[in-house]
Protein backbone atom coordinates (compact mmCIF):
# COMPACT_ATOMS: atom_id res chain seq x y z
CA UNK A 1 0.00 0.00 0.00
CA UNK A 2 1.40 3.23 -1.31
CA UNK A 3 1.90 5.85 1.36
CA UNK A 4 -1.23 9.00 0.83
CA UNK A 5 -0.35 12.65 0.39
CA UNK A 6 -1.83 15.48 0.88
CA UNK A 7 -2.57 19.10 0.06
CA UNK A 8 -1.35 22.26 1.69
CA UNK A 9 -5.06 23.29 2.80
CA UNK A 10 -5.38 19.11 3.62
CA UNK A 11 -2.05 20.17 5.65
CA UNK A 12 -3.93 22.75 7.41
CA UNK A 13 -6.85 20.86 8.80
CA UNK A 14 -3.87 18.14 10.10
CA UNK A 15 -2.48 21.58 11.77
CA UNK A 16 -5.11 22.73 13.20
CA UNK A 17 -5.21 18.96 15.14
CA UNK A 18 -8.61 17.92 13.20
CA UNK A 19 -8.59 14.08 12.83
CA UNK A 20 -10.09 14.00 9.28
CA UNK A 21 -9.24 14.92 6.07
CA UNK A 22 -11.06 15.12 2.94
CA UNK A 23 -10.84 13.07 -0.16
CA UNK A 24 -10.85 16.49 -1.85
CA UNK A 25 -7.38 17.81 0.12
CA UNK A 26 -5.37 14.87 -1.05
CA UNK A 27 -2.99 14.66 -3.60
CA UNK A 28 -4.33 11.79 -5.72
CA UNK A 29 -6.39 9.35 -3.95
CA UNK A 30 -5.37 5.53 -4.79
CA UNK A 31 -7.97 3.16 -5.57
CA UNK A 32 -6.20 0.63 -3.69
CA UNK A 33 -5.85 -0.20 0.28
CA UNK A 34 -9.57 1.23 1.08
CA UNK A 35 -10.28 0.36 4.76
CA UNK A 36 -5.99 0.03 5.78
CA UNK A 37 -4.43 1.96 8.04
CA UNK A 38 -2.02 4.11 5.92
CA UNK A 39 0.83 6.29 6.30
CA UNK A 40 0.05 10.08 5.41
CA UNK A 41 2.68 12.35 4.37
CA UNK A 42 2.70 16.30 4.04
CA UNK A 43 2.96 17.80 0.87
CA UNK A 44 6.74 17.93 1.49
CA UNK A 45 6.89 14.03 2.56
CA UNK A 46 6.81 14.93 5.49
CA UNK A 47 5.07 12.12 7.97
CA UNK A 48 1.90 12.94 9.46
CA UNK A 49 0.00 9.99 11.31
CA UNK A 50 -1.50 6.67 10.23
CA UNK A 51 -5.04 7.14 9.57
CA UNK A 52 -7.75 4.83 8.37
CA UNK A 53 -8.04 5.41 4.36
CA UNK A 54 -11.34 5.08 2.62
CA UNK A 55 -11.35 7.04 -1.33
CA UNK A 56 -14.80 5.98 -1.35
CA UNK A 57 -15.78 8.32 1.44
CA UNK A 58 -15.99 11.76 1.37
CA UNK A 59 -13.86 11.50 4.59
CA UNK A 60 -10.71 9.74 3.11
CA UNK A 61 -8.20 9.64 6.00
CA UNK A 62 -9.54 9.44 10.05
CA UNK A 63 -6.81 9.73 12.20
CA UNK A 64 -5.54 6.41 14.04
CA UNK A 65 -2.32 7.77 15.42
CA UNK A 66 1.02 9.98 14.82
CA UNK A 67 3.57 7.78 15.48
CA UNK A 68 4.90 5.43 13.01
CA UNK A 69 4.42 2.25 15.45
CA UNK A 70 2.64 -0.90 14.59
CA UNK A 71 -1.59 -0.54 15.15
CA UNK A 72 -2.16 -4.19 16.42
CA UNK A 73 -3.86 -5.90 19.76
CA UNK A 74 -1.52 -4.39 21.99
CA UNK A 75 -1.91 -1.06 20.76
CA UNK A 76 -6.05 -1.36 20.53
CA UNK A 77 -5.54 -2.56 24.33
CA UNK A 78 -3.86 0.26 25.53
CA UNK A 79 -6.29 2.71 24.34
CA UNK A 80 -9.15 0.32 25.55
CA UNK A 81 -8.09 -0.19 28.93
CA UNK A 82 -7.42 4.45 29.04
CA UNK A 83 -11.11 4.67 27.91
CA UNK A 84 -12.70 2.12 30.28
CA UNK A 85 -10.58 4.09 32.94
CA UNK A 86 -12.02 7.11 32.04
CA UNK A 87 -15.99 5.83 32.33
CA UNK A 88 -14.73 4.70 36.13
CA UNK A 89 -13.44 7.85 36.86
CA UNK A 90 -16.67 10.24 35.00
CA UNK A 91 -19.68 7.61 35.53
CA UNK A 92 -20.87 6.68 38.99
CA UNK A 93 -24.45 6.40 38.99
CA UNK A 94 -25.53 4.60 36.02
CA UNK A 95 -25.27 0.58 34.45
CA UNK A 96 -25.56 1.92 31.22
CA UNK A 97 -23.13 4.06 29.71
CA UNK A 98 -20.71 4.71 26.93
CA UNK A 99 -17.36 2.65 26.82
CA UNK A 100 -16.05 4.05 23.87
CA UNK A 101 -17.09 7.49 21.89
CA UNK A 102 -15.34 7.44 18.52
CA UNK A 103 -12.53 10.06 17.80
CA UNK A 104 -12.86 11.59 21.27
CA UNK A 105 -11.39 8.26 22.58
CA UNK A 106 -8.99 7.01 19.31
CA UNK A 107 -11.25 4.64 18.03
CA UNK A 108 -12.28 6.60 14.52
CA UNK A 109 -15.85 5.99 13.54
CA UNK A 110 -16.81 3.75 16.85
CA UNK A 111 -18.79 3.82 19.68
CA UNK A 112 -19.53 1.14 22.32
CA UNK A 113 -22.34 1.32 24.65
CA UNK A 114 -22.84 -1.00 27.25
CA UNK A 115 -25.85 -1.80 29.39
CA UNK A 116 -25.08 -3.96 31.77
CA UNK A 117 -23.98 -6.67 31.00
CA UNK A 118 -24.82 -6.05 27.39
CA UNK A 119 -22.88 -4.34 24.87
CA UNK A 120 -23.88 -2.84 21.88
CA UNK A 121 -22.04 -1.33 19.22
CA UNK A 122 -22.08 1.05 16.18
CA UNK A 123 -19.72 0.87 13.36
CA UNK A 124 -19.64 3.91 11.21
CA UNK A 125 -15.87 3.83 9.15
CA UNK A 126 -14.71 1.10 6.86
CA UNK A 127 -11.01 1.13 8.25
CA UNK A 128 -12.47 0.05 11.60
CA UNK A 129 -15.07 -2.42 10.04
CA UNK A 130 -12.10 -4.17 9.42
CA UNK A 131 -10.69 -4.09 13.01
CA UNK A 132 -13.56 -4.99 14.50
CA UNK A 133 -12.75 -8.79 15.05
CA UNK A 134 -9.89 -7.54 17.35
CA UNK A 135 -11.98 -5.11 19.46
CA UNK A 136 -14.78 -7.17 19.79
CA UNK A 137 -12.43 -9.74 20.94
CA UNK A 138 -10.74 -7.00 23.63
CA UNK A 139 -14.00 -6.11 24.54
CA UNK A 140 -15.09 -9.83 25.74
CA UNK A 141 -11.66 -9.87 27.45
CA UNK A 142 -11.93 -6.58 29.14
CA UNK A 143 -15.06 -6.23 30.26
CA UNK A 144 -16.66 -10.15 30.14
CA UNK A 145 -20.19 -9.27 28.63
CA UNK A 146 -22.68 -11.77 28.02
CA UNK A 147 -23.30 -10.66 24.31
CA UNK A 148 -22.31 -8.26 21.92
CA UNK A 149 -24.99 -6.38 19.57
CA UNK A 150 -23.76 -4.45 16.55
CA UNK A 151 -26.63 -1.49 16.07
CA UNK A 152 -25.49 -1.58 12.08
CA UNK A 153 -28.71 -0.52 10.51
CA UNK A 154 -27.85 3.25 10.22
CA UNK A 155 -27.98 5.09 7.11
CA UNK A 156 -24.58 6.76 7.55
CA UNK A 157 -22.35 3.59 6.65
CA UNK A 158 -23.96 4.12 3.19
CA UNK A 159 -21.68 6.35 2.94
CA UNK A 160 -18.69 4.47 3.75
CA UNK A 161 -19.79 1.29 1.78
CA UNK A 162 -20.73 -0.62 4.67
CA UNK A 163 -24.25 -2.91 4.43
CA UNK A 164 -26.91 -1.85 6.91
CA UNK A 165 -28.26 -4.55 9.48
CA UNK A 166 -28.67 -5.60 12.52
CA UNK A 167 -26.38 -8.45 14.14
CA UNK A 168 -25.00 -10.57 17.16
CA UNK A 169 -21.36 -10.58 17.31
CA UNK A 170 -20.79 -12.48 20.70
CA UNK A 171 -23.76 -14.41 23.48
CA UNK A 172 -27.21 -14.90 23.09
CA UNK A 173 -30.00 -12.82 21.33
CA UNK A 174 -30.51 -9.90 24.55
CA UNK A 175 -33.89 -9.35 25.67
CA UNK A 176 -34.76 -6.12 27.50
CA UNK A 177 -32.08 -4.98 29.38
CA UNK A 178 -32.99 -3.65 32.90
CA UNK A 179 -30.92 0.21 33.30
CA UNK A 180 -30.26 1.89 36.67
CA UNK A 181 -29.67 5.67 36.17
CA UNK A 182 -29.75 7.60 39.62
CA UNK A 183 -32.63 6.07 41.65
CA UNK A 184 -34.49 5.51 38.14
CA UNK A 185 -34.77 1.89 36.26
CA UNK A 186 -35.40 1.69 33.01
CA UNK A 187 -35.89 -1.21 30.35
CA UNK A 188 -34.58 -0.62 27.36
CA UNK A 189 -34.77 -2.72 24.11
CA UNK A 190 -30.90 -2.98 22.47
CA UNK A 191 -32.25 -4.23 19.46
CA UNK A 192 -35.17 -2.12 18.47
CA UNK A 193 -34.59 1.08 20.62
CA UNK A 194 -33.74 4.90 19.25
CA UNK A 195 -29.76 4.87 18.64
CA UNK A 196 -28.24 1.80 20.60
CA UNK A 197 -31.62 1.81 23.25
CA UNK A 198 -31.28 4.89 25.33
CA UNK A 199 -30.35 8.40 24.92
CA UNK A 200 -27.14 7.46 27.28
CA UNK A 201 -25.66 11.28 25.97
CA UNK A 202 -28.84 12.60 28.33
CA UNK A 203 -28.19 10.96 31.42
CA UNK A 204 -26.79 14.19 33.30
CA UNK A 205 -29.30 16.87 32.08
CA UNK A 206 -32.38 13.93 33.36
CA UNK A 207 -30.40 13.83 36.61
CA UNK A 208 -30.16 17.45 36.97
CA UNK A 209 -33.45 17.66 35.63
CA UNK A 210 -34.51 16.31 39.12
CA UNK A 211 -33.35 19.62 41.12
CA UNK A 212 -36.32 21.84 39.10
CA UNK A 213 -39.13 19.62 38.79
CA UNK A 214 -42.20 20.62 40.97
CA UNK A 215 -45.88 21.44 40.49
CA UNK A 216 -47.02 20.94 36.85
CA UNK A 217 -44.47 19.41 34.46
CA UNK A 218 -44.53 18.50 30.43
CA UNK A 219 -41.99 16.60 29.03
CA UNK A 220 -42.45 17.28 25.43
CA UNK A 221 -40.47 14.77 23.37
CA UNK A 222 -40.41 12.18 25.85
CA UNK A 223 -39.71 8.94 24.16
CA UNK A 224 -39.77 6.01 26.84
CA UNK A 225 -39.53 8.46 29.31
CA UNK A 226 -36.08 9.03 30.63
CA UNK A 227 -36.79 12.65 31.47
CA UNK A 228 -40.40 12.01 32.91
CA UNK A 229 -39.36 9.22 35.54
CA UNK A 230 -36.74 11.28 36.94
CA UNK A 231 -38.90 14.36 37.02
CA UNK A 232 -41.96 12.71 37.73
CA UNK A 233 -40.81 11.49 41.44
CA UNK A 234 -40.83 15.09 42.67
CA UNK A 235 -43.50 16.62 40.57
CA UNK A 236 -47.29 16.66 41.77
CA UNK A 237 -48.13 15.51 37.67
CA UNK A 238 -46.20 15.35 34.26
CA UNK A 239 -47.35 15.23 30.95
CA UNK A 240 -45.24 13.14 28.33
CA UNK A 241 -45.80 13.52 25.01
CA UNK A 242 -44.30 12.30 21.97
CA UNK A 243 -45.43 11.36 18.79
CA UNK A 244 -44.45 7.72 18.83
CA UNK A 245 -47.24 5.09 20.08
CA UNK A 246 -44.58 2.26 20.91
CA UNK A 247 -42.28 5.16 23.11
CA UNK A 248 -45.28 6.08 24.77
CA UNK A 249 -46.15 2.54 25.82
CA UNK A 250 -42.40 1.50 26.79
CA UNK A 251 -42.58 5.16 28.54
CA UNK A 252 -45.65 4.02 30.20
CA UNK A 253 -44.43 0.74 31.52
CA UNK A 254 -40.97 2.49 32.80
CA UNK A 255 -43.31 4.95 35.13
CA UNK A 256 -44.99 1.64 36.49
CA UNK A 257 -41.36 0.01 36.63
CA UNK A 258 -40.68 3.41 39.04
CA UNK A 259 -43.75 3.31 41.03
CA UNK A 260 -45.44 6.46 39.46
CA UNK A 261 -48.57 7.47 39.53
CA UNK A 262 -48.73 10.61 38.09
CA UNK A 263 -47.71 10.63 34.39
CA UNK A 264 -50.13 10.89 31.84
CA UNK A 265 -49.23 10.54 28.25
CA UNK A 266 -50.08 12.84 25.29
CA UNK A 267 -49.56 11.11 22.00
CA UNK A 268 -49.21 14.23 19.47
CA UNK A 269 -46.76 16.09 16.98
CA UNK A 270 -45.38 18.09 19.81
CA UNK A 271 -45.42 21.77 17.38
CA UNK A 272 -49.18 21.43 17.55
CA UNK A 273 -49.98 20.38 20.94
CA UNK A 274 -47.73 22.93 22.46
CA UNK A 275 -49.53 25.99 20.20
CA UNK A 276 -53.13 24.25 21.45
CA UNK A 277 -52.06 23.79 25.21
CA UNK A 278 -50.88 28.01 24.51
CA UNK A 279 -54.31 28.61 23.15
CA UNK A 280 -56.06 26.93 25.96
CA UNK A 281 -53.48 29.25 28.50
CA UNK A 282 -51.97 26.23 30.03
CA UNK A 283 -49.66 27.00 33.03
CA UNK A 284 -46.62 24.78 33.71
CA UNK A 285 -43.56 25.29 36.66
CA UNK A 286 -41.04 23.04 34.22
CA UNK A 287 -40.97 22.60 30.72
CA UNK A 288 -38.66 20.09 29.03
CA UNK A 289 -37.68 20.24 25.34
CA UNK A 290 -35.50 17.45 24.19
CA UNK A 291 -36.80 17.15 20.09
CA UNK A 292 -34.70 15.34 17.66
CA UNK A 293 -32.11 17.14 15.21
CA UNK A 294 -33.80 19.51 13.04
CA UNK A 295 -30.49 20.70 11.45
CA UNK A 296 -29.33 17.28 10.13
CA UNK A 297 -26.93 19.44 7.33
CA UNK A 298 -26.05 23.19 6.87
CA UNK A 299 -29.15 23.43 4.73
CA UNK A 300 -31.27 22.50 7.13
CA UNK A 301 -30.54 25.52 9.82
CA UNK A 302 -32.85 28.24 8.79
CA UNK A 303 -35.82 25.63 8.94
CA UNK A 304 -34.17 24.18 12.09
CA UNK A 305 -33.92 28.19 13.78
CA UNK A 306 -37.38 28.32 13.16
CA UNK A 307 -38.32 24.76 14.68
CA UNK A 308 -36.51 25.60 17.43
CA UNK A 309 -37.39 29.29 18.17
CA UNK A 310 -41.33 28.07 17.86
CA UNK A 311 -41.28 25.50 20.26
CA UNK A 312 -39.20 27.55 22.67
CA UNK A 313 -41.53 30.54 22.42
CA UNK A 314 -44.46 28.39 23.22
CA UNK A 315 -42.69 26.89 26.12
CA UNK A 316 -41.54 30.17 26.85
CA UNK A 317 -45.42 31.81 27.13
CA UNK A 318 -46.74 28.96 29.05
CA UNK A 319 -43.86 28.87 32.71
CA UNK A 320 -45.68 30.20 35.44
CA UNK A 321 -43.30 32.65 37.18
CA UNK A 322 -40.35 31.23 38.75
CA UNK A 323 -40.96 28.28 36.55
CA UNK A 324 -38.21 26.49 34.40
CA UNK A 325 -36.91 25.67 30.86
CA UNK A 326 -34.56 22.72 29.85
CA UNK A 327 -34.61 22.73 26.43
CA UNK A 328 -31.72 20.99 24.29
CA UNK A 329 -30.31 20.57 20.59
CA UNK A 330 -28.59 17.97 19.40
CA UNK A 331 -28.16 19.25 15.81
CA UNK A 332 -24.22 19.75 15.64
CA UNK A 333 -24.57 22.43 12.63
CA UNK A 334 -26.47 24.65 15.24
CA UNK A 335 -23.87 25.90 17.59
CA UNK A 336 -24.42 26.65 21.68
CA UNK A 337 -23.87 30.55 20.64
CA UNK A 338 -26.90 30.21 17.91
CA UNK A 339 -29.13 27.98 20.43
CA UNK A 340 -28.63 30.57 22.77
CA UNK A 341 -29.60 33.34 20.63
CA UNK A 342 -32.57 31.60 19.01
CA UNK A 343 -33.54 31.51 22.95
CA UNK A 344 -32.92 35.20 23.38
CA UNK A 345 -35.45 35.81 20.44
CA UNK A 346 -37.80 33.65 21.82
CA UNK A 347 -38.16 34.78 25.31
CA UNK A 348 -38.27 38.47 23.45
CA UNK A 349 -41.29 37.02 21.37
CA UNK A 350 -42.62 35.18 23.92
CA UNK A 351 -42.30 38.60 26.31
CA UNK A 352 -40.81 36.89 29.21
CA UNK A 353 -37.54 37.68 31.20
CA UNK A 354 -35.75 34.74 31.53
CA UNK A 355 -32.48 33.74 33.15
CA UNK A 356 -29.61 31.61 32.61
CA UNK A 357 -29.70 29.06 35.02
CA UNK A 358 -26.88 26.73 33.47
CA UNK A 359 -25.73 26.04 30.21
CA UNK A 360 -24.82 22.09 29.82
CA UNK A 361 -24.25 19.53 27.42
CA UNK A 362 -23.94 15.54 26.67
CA UNK A 363 -22.44 13.58 29.35
CA UNK A 364 -18.61 13.61 30.24
CA UNK A 365 -18.63 9.91 29.03
CA UNK A 366 -19.62 11.21 25.55
CA UNK A 367 -16.10 13.23 25.52
CA UNK A 368 -16.44 16.32 23.35
CA UNK A 369 -12.89 16.38 21.44
CA UNK A 370 -11.41 20.10 20.90
CA UNK A 371 -10.08 19.71 17.64
CA UNK A 372 -13.10 18.16 16.81
CA UNK A 373 -16.15 20.38 16.87
CA UNK A 374 -18.61 17.54 15.56
CA UNK A 375 -17.75 15.71 19.03
CA UNK A 376 -20.07 18.57 20.57
CA UNK A 377 -23.25 18.19 19.98
CA UNK A 378 -25.44 18.59 22.45
CA UNK A 379 -26.40 21.31 24.04
CA UNK A 380 -29.05 21.31 27.13
CA UNK A 381 -29.87 25.12 28.85
CA UNK A 382 -31.95 25.95 31.71
CA UNK A 383 -33.93 28.82 31.62
CA UNK A 384 -35.94 30.36 34.78
CA UNK A 385 -38.19 32.72 34.05
CA UNK A 386 -38.34 35.69 36.35
CA UNK A 387 -42.09 37.23 35.57
N1 LIG B 1 -35.82 12.92 26.06
C1 LIG B 1 -35.65 11.54 25.63
C2 LIG B 1 -35.15 11.43 24.22
C3 LIG B 1 -35.99 12.14 23.18
S1 LIG B 1 -35.67 11.60 21.56
C4 LIG B 1 -34.71 10.84 26.59
O1 LIG B 1 -34.03 11.49 27.39
O2 LIG B 1 -34.65 9.61 26.56
C5 LIG B 1 -36.81 12.49 20.62
C6 LIG B 1 -38.23 11.98 20.68
O3 LIG B 1 -39.02 12.91 19.97
C7 LIG B 1 -38.48 10.63 20.03
O4 LIG B 1 -39.07 9.77 20.98
C8 LIG B 1 -39.48 10.91 18.88
O5 LIG B 1 -40.49 9.93 18.78
C9 LIG B 1 -40.08 12.22 19.32
N2 LIG B 1 -40.56 13.13 18.26
C10 LIG B 1 -39.98 13.42 17.07
N3 LIG B 1 -40.68 14.36 16.43
C11 LIG B 1 -41.73 14.69 17.21
C12 LIG B 1 -42.80 15.62 17.12
N4 LIG B 1 -42.94 16.43 16.05
N5 LIG B 1 -43.68 15.69 18.13
C13 LIG B 1 -43.56 14.90 19.23
N6 LIG B 1 -42.55 14.02 19.37
C14 LIG B 1 -41.65 13.90 18.39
Amino acid sequence: MPDVRVTVKGLRWWRRGHPWIYRDDLVKAPREGAGDIVRVLGPAGEFLGQYFYNPGSKIALRLVCTEERPVDRTWWMTRLQAAIAYRARVVQESTAYRVLSSEADGFPGLIVDRYGDVLVLQCTALGMAQQLPIIVDLLKELLQPMAIVARHDMAVRALEGLPQETALLHGERPGPVEIREGEARFLVDVWTGQKTGWYLDQRENRLAAARYARGRVLDAFAYQGGFTCHVARQAEQVIALDSSVAALAALTENATRNGLTNVTTLQANAFDALKEMDRREERFDLIILDPPAFAKSRQDLAGARRGYKDLNLRALKMLTPGGHLITCSCSYNLDEATFLEILREAAADARRTARVVEVRTQAQDHPILLALPESHYLKCVVLEVVE
